[in-house]
Parts: structure tokens; sequence; C-alpha cells
């Protein structure tokens, strides 16, 4: 009989019963996760012991956890080493948070499939929450799925006293090198180590945190390879915990990993990728074959406390000079304004008053010159990071490869110069500014990063290199054993391992040819962009800065698309003055002059970027909030003291305003009001051209009635593609799937068009689309005026222009907006591309 003070527990499935000891794992064989049985299966479904409700299930189906109403908490884990299989083998039949009752199908498996792939089929059932019972004596007993296995008695599970008095410490970020995150192994391994503290400890991921004693709740977090997480403890052994768990997770929790070798050193890996592509970003375009030479940062050791408050002072002062002075060097031999800037940012970013004043009263409170520096950098990229905005997480890897040039110069840490191989691929969590703006071209043939994004100063920097380069890799590449064959192919967003060699033949060839046409591309750039049949298209700049206007003029650009004024402003602590403003407009109106457009896009700031000097409520959903045209018509005097500085440019150039994220008539007309408000203030009879960005779905749909009320229209693909698709446009892992050749992105594009043009007006393209070749031939046939694309591509752009025929290209627009996916669109638009070999003669 069971009585109240007892769970029985059914057997999973069908199968051979066998003990834990004799389970070919240690983990499991040592009952560090817990006591239970195992099951060599001969049924293909898992079944539940107990009801309960499922709190785990690992997003891979290999494993889940039932926590019956009286606390008992069973781990079911199919085979061994099945994580690895990455849910290929399993069906989970029921979702987390479910109710289950006693012997439902839980998780469907094909023992054949995980037979070959995976070490075992051996299937355990574990009582994680301890309560002890009485097992059969296994040897070798055949069971049927359902049939009463175990007893436990409730009751005396071991208890953790969680409550705890005292102050809660935290351990530093770390990123996960568990190549599948915290599974049951390590996760068990974690737990247990975190039981023999007193300290109530949790682990931390991204907002969500697990009891750091609970298996379940470790597995609950559903960790991947590269996650950040820290630890925090509250308790009379925190400190100690810390210590001892954050080594412990830096180890990998007893499971082998990647191991973090010095700067630049090969990393020994032992567990192979499994797949051999691997997906990321275009961060900058082109192909090439190459070597894995994996990257990693060295820590260096700082010492926190400091007696000569005087000498550690001077130290940091003469660190800054250093920095400053290397900088110096740095623009003075790099090529080209655009990556010059950069090292002027991070200069700038040396003599922010802020980072200083934080830094000084660190050393003025004891601390090294080290320790203050480090600490003041750290908190500033940490809270850029941590803000979701992509801009200001980018400017944060500035900020951390500039913190890292000086605390090298205090702590008199060398550079070593980096022995690479030939065609070296390089591998890296993340490349700084710096690091990649010393790259030797001669040997590097293109990298790729976890980190980073395609509008990085990393990424600005490998164009301006012309070194092919993905960014948004999954953490895997980071387990990619040195020397490994891959085929870095940017273009496609694709990480090729152990190509085969017709296609390494294949992509040369295709390089070299590609190398070709730019410099003919080049050579044409000034030419206009018309179709073989006669057709016009403006290709313009998208630009942030006065060097990208003169480099886009140099580079054939008919005028500036986009200029993005928001980057005038973001990293500032005070507004720009009236002066400062007036001057920067006319500078860039100077060099656009009288015979080109200069769109000038007001402020898009807001929610996810934000201005130091523009308190701004903390908001859920950025990028669904107070952003763009929204933020500046809540604050009018914003709008006003922009429109009025642009304006001052009126006589240097066609301008154009252009408003951005806007989403109802209203805003336009308000917009419109206040423009009118400020020309007639300062006397301006004829107002520039008033044009809107069409990057919300509703101004898409919209487009017949916004269409009469202004001069002109600019699709911003990248939103539009983001809010079409509700998919985040920085999402590493939605990055392949937010694609903006979407046919539901096309067909607003289409709707746009046509309605612009039957009230007369012209309509641009700025987002990244209008950069992408293969999407050319569309855009056109799509009836898109103008093409505002990134500077470097000015002349491949209007290369392309000038190869297509725009009758078929519409033919080819009306045919691939009735597919069914981006990937059908891509399909469609592959064989448009020229062959290469037609550019050998
Ligand atoms: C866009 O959204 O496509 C666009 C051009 O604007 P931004 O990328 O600056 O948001
Ligand atoms: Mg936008």
């Amino acid at each position: 009989m069971v009585t109240s003070q007892q769970v029985e527990l059914l057997a999973p499935l069908s199968g051979v019963l066998m003990a834990l000891d004799n389970v070919p794992d240690p983990v499991f064989a040592s009952r560090l996760i817990g006591d239970g049985l195992c099951i060599d299966p001969t049924s293909q479904v898992l079944c539940a012991p107990l009801a309960g409700v499922i709190s785990n299930l690992q997003h891979t189906g290999h494993a889940i956890s039932i926590t019956h109403a009286n606390g008992v908490q069973v781990l079911l884990h199919i085979g061994l080493d099945t994580v690895n299989l990455g849910g290929k083998g399993f069906t989970a039949l029921v979702e987390e948070g479910q109710q289950v009752t006693a012997g439902q199908a839980l998780i469907e498996f094909d023992a054949d499939y995980i037979a070959l792939h995976a070490r075992s089929l051996l299937t355990l059932m574990l009582v994680v929450s301890g309560e002890p019972f009485v097992a059969p004596s296994p040897g070798g007993v055949l069971v049927e799925t359902g049939q009463p296995l175990l007893r436990l008695q409730l009751g005396q599970a071991e208890t953790v006293a969680e409550v705890q008095a005292g102050d809660t410490q935290r351990s530093q970020p770390q990123r996960l090198p568990n190549p599948n995150g915290l599974h049951a192994r390590p996760a068990a391994v974690l737990a247990q180590a975190a039981k023999g503290f007193a300290a109530t400890l949790h682990l931390h991921k991204q907002g969500e945190s697990a009891n750091a004693k609970s298996l379940v709740a470790i597995m609950a977090l559903q960790t991947v390879c590269g996650d950040s997480v820290y630890l925090s403890a509250c308790g009379s052994d925190a400190e100690q915990a810390l210590k001892v768990l954050s080594e412990l997770l830096a180890e990998g929790c007893g499971e082998s990993v990647v191991a973090v070798a010095p700067e630049a050193q090969p990393v020994a890996v032992p567990e192979p990728v499994a797949s051999n592509e691997l997906r990321g970003v275009c961060a900058s375009p082109g192909s090439a074959f190459g070597h894995v030479v994996q990257l990693t940062e060295s820590v260096l050791q700082i010492s926190e406390l400091a007696t000569d408050q005087r000498h550690e002072r001077e130290q940091l002062q003469q660190a800054l000079a250093g920095a400053t002075a290397q900088l110096q060097t740095l623009c003075d031999t790099t090529q080209g304004k655009a990556q010059a800037e950069i090292f002027n940012a991070h200069q700038e970013l040396l003599e922010d008053p802020g980072l200083l004043e934080q830094a000084f009263g660190l050393i003025e409170q004891g601390k090294s010159a080290a320790f203050a520096w480090q600490s003041a950098t750290h908190q500033t990229a940490t809270l850029f990071k941590g803000l979701g905005n992509r801009l200001l997480a980018e400017r944060a890897l500035d900020l951390d490869d500039v913190g890292q040039r000086v605390l090298k110069l205090i702590l008199g840490v060398q550079d070593c110069a980096l022995e690479l191989p030939d065609l070296a691929i390089l591998i890296a969590e993340q490349l700084t500014p710096s690091q990649t703006a010393t790259l030797d071209t001669r040997k590097v043939a293109g990298f790729a990063t976890v980190g980073g994004g395609a509008s990085s100063h990393v990424a600005i920097l490998a164009r301006a290199l012309g070194l092919p380069a993905l960014c948004g890799m999954s953490p895997q590449v980071l387990a990619l054993a040195n020397g490994t064959e891959v085929l870095l192919d940017a273009d496609q967003g694709q990480l090729h391992l152990e190509p085969d060699p017709q296609r390494i033949r294949q992509l040369t060839l295709q390089r070299a040819l590609q190398h070709q046409r730019q410099q003919q591309d080049l050579q044409q750039a000034a030419q206009p962009a018309s179709t073989r049949d006669g057709v016009r298209i403006e290709v313009s700049a998208n630009i942030a800065s006065l060097a990208e206007a003169e480099q886009a003029v140099s580079l054939g650009a008919e005028g500036v698309g986009l200029l993005r004024s928001e980057f005038l402003y973001l990293e500032r602590s005070s507004p720009p003055s009236h002066a400062e403003q007036v001057a920067t407009y006319s500078a860039i109106a100077g060099v656009v002059g009288t015979g080109h457009n200069l769109v000038v896009r007001t402020l898009d700031v807001g929610g996810d970027k934000p201005l130091a000097y523009v308190p701004m409520a903390h908001e859920a959903n950025p990028f669904l909030g107070m952003r763009g045209i929204r933020l500046c018509l809540e604050r009018p005097h914003l709008l006003r003291e922009q429109f009025s500085a642009i304006l001052a440019s009126a006589d240097l150039t066609r301008l154009h305003i252009m408003l951005p994220m806007v989403t109802q008539l209203s805003e336009l007309r308000m917009a419109r009001q206040l423009l009118e408000e400020q020309a007639l203030a300062l006397g301006i009879k004829t107002l520039p051209k008033l044009g809107i960005m069409i990057e919300v779905p509703a101004a898409a749909l919209m487009a017949d009635l916004f269409a009469p009320e202004v001069d002109f229209f600019s699709i911003g693909t990248n939103d539009l593609t983001q809010y079409t698709l509700a998919m985040d446009r920085d999402h590493p892992r939605l990055a392949s799937q937010a694609d903006s050749l979407h046919p539901a992105v096309l067909r607003l594009i289409a709707t746009t068009v046509k309605a612009a043009h039957a009230h007369g007006k012209w309509v641009g393209v700025c987002g990244a689309l209008a950069s992408e070749t293969l999407a050319v031939p569309l855009l056109l046939g799509l009836g898109v005026d103008e093409l505002s694309v990134s500077v470097p591509l000015i002349p491949s752009i209007k290369a392309r222009v000038r190869e297509l025929d725009f009758v078929a290209c519409q033919a080819l627009a009306q045919r691939v907006l009735g597919l069914e996916s981006a990937g059908q669109v891509r399909a469609a638009l592959q064989p448009l591309v020229q062959p290469m070999t037609e550019l050998e003669s």
C-alpha cells in the first residue's frame, strides 16, 4: 500500500534494469545528480514515472524533469552524451510547465539513430530531490513501461537552509566554456559543489537566475556555450563560495571544454563541432579559404590596493599620455579618414571627464591605478552593453579596447607580435578596433567573431582593409581546432568547415575576379548608374560624418541619401551648441554641393539609443518605445533646434529633411508645422523638401495617405524588416532569418513605391538591402528610384545597375513577390549574379 508519506515511481520505459553503479559515466554512477535507476530501453517512448509538473525540458529533448506537488523531483535522461545530438532523434510530446499524469508519454525517441550517434542509449531515472528509497535488485530484470519500480519515503530529503543574513556578493561575469552549456552533468557538478557551502547561492544569466544548489534550476536556465553568467552569494562563506564556484565554472564543471589560451596562442580543442557549416552575419563582404587561428585575450593580473596614491596617479597619467600617442600614430598611419576617425574617437574617450573622474576618484580611495582604470572603463562599458542598444553596445567595444590599451601601459605588458601562418582565418569572441586595424593582411585572409555587429567599428575597419568577415557567429566557432581548414564565405554568411577542394578552387578564383572587378568598378565610379535600356537610378551614400561625405563623393556618390544625424550627438554628455550643429551640417552640405541631394534625417534617438543629456524613463521594449520622431515630438525643442541648424545649409546643397520612425500622419503634420515655424523665424521662404522614412509597416501600408503630404519616401529596410517579421534586427540567433528579402518586406516596398509614384513622388531605399548586390535588380524592378548605400559599396552598386535590363527587372520583381520565403527569393536572384568568368575578358 502507498501511504501519503510515500510516492511510487513507475518505469518510464520498457527495458532491462541496471544499477547506477554499472553506468559508464562517473557523474551518474557516483550519484552526484541523485540516486535512482538505469534502464537499457527496448521501447521508444519515455513516459512519466509520477504525476507532476514538467519543471524542465532541455531544448535538445534528451532530458526532462518532473516535480510532484509534494516536492519530489525526478530527472529522466535518455542516453549518455545525447546532449551532443542537438535535439536530433528526440520529439518532445509535452512542454515545460505542463501538468502530466503518471504514465503519460513525454518524449518519443529514435533508438536506432541515438544508438548510432551517441555514446549509449542507457536511460536514467534519478531522484534529484534526494528522497530515500529501497531499490529492487536490478541485475538484468526486464521491466515494462508503467510498472511500479521505486517507492520513495517523503519528508526525508536533505534540506538546505536558504535564508541567509548579510550582504549579497557577486562574482565577475564569465562566459560558459561548456560546448553545450550547463546540461545535466556539469549542472550536477556545480550544484553539488554549491551544496558544500552554507551561503545562499544563485547563478544568473541575462536577468534570469537559478538556485545554484538545484540541478533542475540550473538546467532550467537553458544555458549555451558562450553565455555570460555570474554568481551571487549571501552568507558567512559567500566569498569562498564565489571563488570556488567561479573557478569551477571556468574549468567547465568537470567537462572537457575549450581551453582559454594565452593571447594569440593556439587553443587545444577536444570537442569537434557537429555540423560542417556555421552561420554568421556578413560584417565585410568577400570570401577566403584558410586555416583557423583562435585568438584569445590574456587575463591581466591586477592588484586592487596601492599605498602610494601619488605614484598611482602618475602611473595613470603617464599611461593615458602613452595611449594617446599610440592612437595618434594609428591615426597617422591608417589609410582613409573614416578609419582615422575611429582612433580619434578613442583619443576622445581618454579625455572623457566622467571616466577620468571615476578612475582618479578610486585612486583617492586607495585603489591601484590599474584597478581604478579598469573599474571605471568596465562599469561604463557594462552600462552601454546593458542598454539594449546596438550602437551603444558597439561603442562599449571601443571603450573596452581603449581601456585595455591603457591597462597594458600601466602594467607594462607588451603586445607580442602575432606569429600567424599564411591564410589565417582568425576566430575570436571579439576583435577590438585596435587589433583589426593592425592585422597583417599579408597573412590574415579573414575573420569570424561571436560578438560584434555589421555596423561596428571592427566591421568598418574590415571593409576598409578588404578582409572578408563574419560576426554574430555561434559560440561553437570558438571550439574549432587551430589549423582546421575553413572556407569563409562572408557574402553568404557561412563558414564552411573542411570544405571540398573544388569549392575552395572556385572561391579562390572568385576572389581574384572579385578584386579585378572592384578595380574596374572603381575606375568607372564617376559614371552615372543607368540600366542597359536607359533607366537612370541615383546611387547615393549613407553617411554619419563629414569624413564619410568626402569619401562618398570621391567614390562617385550622387549625393547623400541618408545622413544619420544622431551620430553627431550620441557620444557626448552635453548637447552641441547651435553654432556647432550649423558648422557640422554646413560642412557636409558644402561637400555634397548644390548639384546633389543631401537628405538629413532628424534625430533617430530615444529608447534604444538614449542621448546622455535627454533624461528618459527606462523602457521594457525600447524598440517599441519612445524612439525617433515620437521622442522629438514629445520634446519639440530638440526638433526645433535641429531644424533651425539644418536650415542654415539651405543654400549650400539640395537640402532634404527626413523624419524617422513615422507611424501616424499626425506626426508628419506636426513636424511640418514646426519646420515651417522655424523657416519663418529664419526668413526662409522656400522650405527644403520634407520626406519620411518608411520603416514601420503601418507607414508602408498607409503610404497612399502619406504620399500626398511628403516630397519623398526613403525605405529603411533594417527597421522595416525587424518590425514586419517581429525579429530583433540585432538578435544573433535570428540573424539568418531576419532577412530583408522576405516576401512580406518586399510586398511592403512594392506598396510604398506604387503609392509614391501615383502621387509623383520619388522613393529611395536607404536600409542595408540597397547595399546588397543581389537585391539591386529586384529593387529596380519594384520601381525604387534611388539606392542609398554604404560608402565603400558605391562603385559596385553603380556597376551592378549598369549591367541590368530594367524591363527584365520588372518581370523578376513580379515573379518574386509571389514567393513564400526569403530563401526562395535568394534562390531566384542568384542566377542573375553575373558569372565571374565573364569578367576575365
Ligand atoms: C533602416 O532602418 O533601414 C535605416 C536605414 O535606419 P537605421 O538603420 O539608422 O535605423
Ligand atoms: Mg531605422
